[in-house]
């Protein structure tokens, strides 16, 4: 890959995260691809999912000065009854009324962003990485779903002797994984449930992929950082966790072990959407819950954190 290919290459993004210090080793900047091949029940980061960019909409934020019925092109932002009315159905997320809303109200969660445009991002804060032993870390969605893009993106990061890490769910292609391996110095690694009906139940899609990927990454000698999302109802029981520390207890190559604690913030977020939100009510897990939890890995002489 040439330096004008790696500069050239878009792909879609939602958000350049800055100082970020739970994705990695140091002070970080996450660059957030949009797109995601699961469809995890609790997903934190809905605006994550679609590949597509999706129009949000704050309510607390509106003003109510109606610009963005003046400016719709389609009619799917009208007024009825004194009332603003959305219709999904219509919207063809032109942005218009995201760029004309002066309170913030409307947003767009996704835009092209070219690797030459990320890259000014992220090389605005190389002094912070040099200083706490950072850098940058590419999240989502599902990263490697925009594999050309992630692997310019790190080809170039490289380039620049940046630390790089990916934050993955596991569930791509093998070949996909190997392509980013010798431009990826840390994995972040999800996993969720080892019982691959259940995991199919809460995300779409059986485990098989994501553990043979896991053990290859492994055998590999590709640095892990396993992070178990602790979702109430879902997968908090101790057998899960039981059979995870069983089964990665073997690993190598794993660093850091982490909680990722299910919390409420995102239930917002499917609001501003338009979309469902499946857990309604479901408090998240206390401490008391969390130490249990983390007998097993202790047991299996693994130590838990929780991010
Ligand atoms: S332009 Fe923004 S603030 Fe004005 S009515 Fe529309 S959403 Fe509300
Ligand atoms: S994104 Fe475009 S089509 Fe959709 S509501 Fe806004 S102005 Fe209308």
């Amino acid at each position: 890959m040439s330096m004008s290919e790696t500069t050239t290459e878009t792909g879609i993004i939602f958000d350049i995260k800055k100082f970020a210090i739970h994705d990695g080793p140091g002070i970080r900047t996450t660059v957030f691809l949009k797109g995601c091949p699961l469809r995890c029940v609790w997903c934190h980061n809905p605006e994550s999912i679609s590949r597509e960019p999706q129009l949000a909409f704050f309510p607390e934020k509106c003003i109510g000065c109606m610009r963005c019925v003046e400016v719709c092109p389609t009619g799917a932002t009208t007024v009825r009854n004194g009332e603003m009315k959305y219709d999904a159905g219509r919207c063809n997320v032109c942005g218009k009324c995201a760029e004309e809303c002066y309170a913030g109200a409307r947003v767009i969660y996704g835009k092209s962003a070219s690797v030459a445009e990320v890259m000014r991002e992220v090389e605005k804060d190389i002094p912070f990485y040099e200083n706490s032993g950072g850098g940058v870390t590419f999240s989502g969605g599902e990263p490697l779903m925009q594999l050309k893009f992630l692997k310019a993106l790190l080809v170039r990061c490289k380039e620049r002797r940046l630390h790089t890490a990916v934050d993955t769910c596991g569930h791509a292609p093998w070949e996909a994984f190997e392509e980013i391996l010798p431009f990826t110095d840390l994995f972040l690694y999800d996993v969720k449930h080892m019982d691959s009906g259940k995991h199919r139940e809460l995300t779409g899609v059986g485990n098989e992929l994501i553990l043979e990927n896991a053990r290859r990454l492994d055998e590999r000698g590709a640095e892990i950082w396993l992070r178990i999302p602790v979702i109430p109802r879902f997968n908090d029981d101790i057998d899960n966790m039981e059979r995870i520390a069983s089964f990665f207890g073997g690993f190598r190559n794993i660093r850091k072990i982490e909680f990722l604690p299910y919390h409420r913030f995102a239930e917002a977020k499917y609001r501003r959407l338009g979309m469902p939100y499946a857990l309604s009510g479901v408090e998240p897990p206390t401490e008391e819950q969390l130490e249990k939890l983390a007998e097993p890995f202790r047991r299996a002489g693994l130590k838990i954190a929780t991010a």
